[in-house]
């Protein structure tokens, strides 16, 4: 049976973190802002979430004897990012109240039962099928048509396990960027989306079913990571407020208690389909730290907290621009700026392409 809160946690309650990156980084100082303590769980030592937080489990996600102390220590588990290893998640299931709970990170973890969700409440996707040979993709490429892509049906992310095929592409390359030299795994096929623009919603649901949406934002990529994040989206009304609409619509229905991202792409018709659901904070959602009365992450904390929602309302307008690699090391120059607001994650080695940071511009609204 798994464990279920009643009551809203009271200040002075410890959130369990599992995972440690930045996400869990600016959820940990939001939840300190409301007099919470938070314990980082994760394997990786001097983390950027464990940097902010009085306490801190390093060990590996299938250390059992660790999980369960840290299930004795904490009144509520969440995750900050869905690789966690389902098997963490429903060993502390019956231990500890968890939000979202572990169906939440089944079906968000992997791609195809995302859009078989997706599917099944009605809201709308590129093709799709699953591929789990070499032989297998030749036959749904086939199907599917080119141009379309190849993705890692699990732990794939900014790009990762990915391969576009476009009318001459070779299918065993494709698979090997996908799957390297394994013989079978998890994959989907899409059909390719000639999209006019990304956009993703951010929608938090409280515990007691209430919900509360941020402006569809519209994102721009570099090398498939999140380069920029404009908001609002230049969208027509219509495509926004059916975003808003798939956002709820799909909070509801997956039963959602916590913040749910769900990344879109636009057609030149203005139809709108879901590409990605995240089921925590998202990058896109940055800008809210400095440009809304109530941050993603104090959004967050308060929906698996069972507080009241806050107002999602923003002050101003903002671009959030990512800080990967070495963009961090402009630090002194972007703090000059009086209207840039720097965030930076403590990450110490500046990796090509690590997200160290990011910067948000606010734009006074007309
Ligand atoms: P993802 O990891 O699914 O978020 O994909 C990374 C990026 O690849 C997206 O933000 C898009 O720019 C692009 N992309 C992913 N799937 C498709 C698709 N089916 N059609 C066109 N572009 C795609």
């Amino acid at each position: 049976m798994a464990k279920t809160l009643t009551e809203p946690l009271a200040p002075g309650a410890v959130i369990g973190i599992l995972g440690g990156g930045q996400l869990g980084r600016m959820a940990a100082l939001a939840a300190a802002r409301l007099g919470y303590r938070c314990h980082v769980y994760c394997p990786e030592p001097d983390a950027p979430a464990a940097q902010v937080t009085p306490l801190f489990t390093c060990a590996a996600y299938e250390d059992e004897e660790a999980l369960a102390g840290f299930a004795e220590a904490v009144d509520l588990v969440t995750f900050e990012f869905e690789n966690i290893p389902l098997g963490a998640a429903t060993f502390l299931a019956p231990r500890v109240a968890q939000r979202p709970g572990p169906e939440v990170l089944r079906i968000c973890q992997n791609r195809l039962r995302e859009k078989d969700f997706c599917q099944s409440v009605k809201v709308p996707t590129t093709r799709y099928a699953e591929v789990n040979t070499p032989d297998g993709l030749a036959r749904v490429v086939n199907d599917i048509g080119r141009p379309c892509v190849l993705k890692t049906a699990e732990l794939g992310y900014d790009g990762k396990g990915q391969a576009s095929i476009g009318p001459e592409t070779d299918l065993d390359n494709a698979w090997r960027l996908m799957a390297g030299d394994r013989a079978e795994a998890p994959g989907i096929v899409e059909a390719f989306v000639d999209f006019t623009l990304e956009i993703s919603v951010i929608v938090a649901r409280g515990a007691g079913g209430g919900c509360q949406s941020y402006p569809v934002v519209e994102n721009q990529h570099r090398m498939h990571i999140l380069d920029q994040t404009i908001v609002p989206a230049r969208v027509a009304d219509k495509a926004a407020e059916r975003a808003e609409a798939i956002a709820r619509h799909l909070a509801e229905e997956i039963g959602l208690v916590g913040l749910l991202a769900i990344e879109m792409f636009v057609t030149a018709e203005d139809e709108v389909l879901v590409n990605e659901l995240a089921p925590r904070p998202h990058n896109s959602g940055h800008w809210t730290l400095d440009a809304c009365v109530t941050s993603q992450f104090e959004q967050f904390v308060r929906a698996i907290a069972g507080l009241p929602l806050g107002s999602t309302e923003r002050h101003c307008d903002a671009v959030m621009k990512n800080l990967l690699g070495e963009d961090a090391g402009r630090w002194h120059e972007i703090l000059s700026d009086p209207a840039a607001k720097l965030h930076l994650y403590g990450k110490t080695e500046a990796r090509p392409g690590r997200k160290m940071g990011h910067v948000t511009k606010l734009v006074p609204r007309d």
